[in-house]
């Protein structure tokens, strides 16, 4: 290890405490030298152990100790309350924003906390390891804001970035509309020209923290003359309380209850110049460049979700009685736990490395599509398998397999289906390129 790199890390290790446990930043990554006496998932004790896995080091385990006290202690009481709401509090967001657990990796020069990627994924997972899906932070920190960050102009990034990872403004992503999903070259939301200004007209569907949203980054067609419809398709920032913009109602979900996910309308809705995010027609670059870190989060958090089942599961077994034995006496149990740990533990490693890749820029779309159909449809398994083996509990809302249960089936649905991400990976196979 190089010494400059050593004496970091140290500083970090004993600083990290005292700043109650921030992220590490880029400096303090240790990947170049990973200490190679981490346990993997797969011999530690618990999936969800703290100081396990190479590609975090100990700097990162303060972090995630801090990450997890606020989703137990924050988070996971308020969540049955926000179940029924349909929505969380305005409350927990500037409480993680507090903590400095809002744009992670986004860095300070922007108004981004400016720890790893790593750091992130430590948030994805811990949010998972609660079982507590409501926050949409994920979407907020590691979607919407790396389009602000990396297209944004110099006053578009000082608006807006240093407010949301205070958590005092919530960002959503508009892409979906009721006749537009998977072909995103399908949107008909159209900003025409007036003048210097845009008039927007359209509405969008299934709008995660759509509800709650501040500033919702809008796909529309712009040029509806281009060579092909992704040529014309540009990104606009657009405001809460501008006029002709309103939020529909809270969709009903069969999962994620205490997520807020909405419908949004806009009705000659005038835009200034500053609202352009980028470039005019270069919006479906972006969203291509971009879609490859919301599958790999997906896929991660798809994975800390079977390492929560497994252990949830795991314990249930060991105290539940029948036939004058715990269940997990029977080799059937036995048998299905091995396999499903098996399971989890390849697709951890999979994962990691996605991660690792990442954090180096080599995450290609089509790995990254991988890691979010494989993960997710892995996630689905595990929990229809974790329910069955808590029998009719398992069905119970009370217990959290259920919830799990229910908030998996999601993942292999939004952030492209899988079996959009079984084309693209298709794609490079059968290229004679
Ligand atoms: C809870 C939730 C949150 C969401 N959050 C957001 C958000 O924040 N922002 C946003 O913009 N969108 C969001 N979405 C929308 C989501 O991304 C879309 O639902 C998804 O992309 C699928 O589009 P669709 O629903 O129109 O289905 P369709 O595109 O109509 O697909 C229907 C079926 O046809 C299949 N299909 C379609 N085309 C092909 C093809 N070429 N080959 C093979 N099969 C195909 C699909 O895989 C699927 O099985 C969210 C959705 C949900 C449910």
């Amino acid at each position: 290890m190089a010494p400059w790199r050593s004496l970091a890390s140290r500083a970090a290790r004993l600083l990290a405490p005292l700043a109650g446990g921030r992220a590490p930043s880029a400096r303090y990554y240790q990947t170049e030298n990973p200490d190679l006496t981490r346990l993997e998932t797969s011999s530690a004790k618990t999936l969800m152990d703290i100081g396990t896995r190479r590609i975090f080091s100990s700097d990162h385990d303060i972090f995630r100790q801090s990450v997890r006290k606020f989703f137990r202690e924050a988070v996971a009481p308020h969540h049955a309350e926000w179940e029924k709401a349909g929505q969380v509090s305005r409350e927990i967001w500037e409480e993680a924003g507090r903590r400095g657990l809002l744009g992670v990796n986004i860095a300070e020069e922007h108004g981004g906390v400016g720890g790893d990627l790593f750091s992130a994924a430590v948030v994805w997972e811990e949010q998972m390891y609660v079982n507590c899906s409501g926050p949409g932070f994920s979407l907020h920190s590691d979607i919407v804001m790396p389009y602000i960050v990396n297209y944004g102009s110099k006053e578009q990034i000082k608006r807006f970035v240093p407010d949301m990872t205070a958590g005092k403004c919530i960002g959503a992503i508009a892409m979906t509309e009721p006749s537009a999903g998977s072909d995103l070259q399908g949107v008909r939301t159209y900003a025409k020209k007036d003048g210097d200004d845009w008039i927007l007209n359209g509405s969008k569907v299934f709008i995660t923290n759509g509800w709650l949203s501040d500033v919702v980054i809008v796909v529309a067609v712009t040029n509806r003359e281009a060579r092909s419809p992704a040529h014309g398709i540009s990104l606009f920032l657009v405001e809460n309380g501008m006029k002709g913009f309103t939020k529909g109602r809270k969709l009903e979900k069969i999962g994620l209850k205490a997520q807020d996910t909405a419908e949004l309308f806009f009705e000659d809705v005038r835009l200034p110049t500053g609202a352009l995010l980028g470039q005019e027609n270069k919006g479906f670059y972006y969203l291509m460049a971009e879609l490859p870190q919301e599958r790999l989060l997906i896929g991660d958090m798809a994975i800390a979700s079977c390492e929560f089942m497994f252990e949830e599961t795991r314990n249930y077994v060991k105290q539940r009685k029948a036939f004058g034995k715990t269940i997990a006496h029977l080799q059937t149990v036995q048998h299905k736990l091995a396999e499903l740990k098996t399971q989890i533990c390849i697709g951890r490693t999979f994962l990691d490395s996605c991660i690792l890749l990442h954090s180096e820029k080599r995450l290609d779309s089509a790995t990254a599509s991988m890691a979010k159909y494989w993960a997710s449809d892995l996630q689905n398994n595990v929990a229809t398998q974790c329910v069955q083996l808590h029998g009719g509990w398992g069905y119970m809302w009370e217990y959290p397999i259920a919830k799990s249960f229910v908030d998996a089936r999601v993942q292999p649905i939004y952030g492209g289906t899988n079996e959009i991400m079984k084309e693209l990976i298709a794609r490079d196979i059968v290229s004679d390129k």
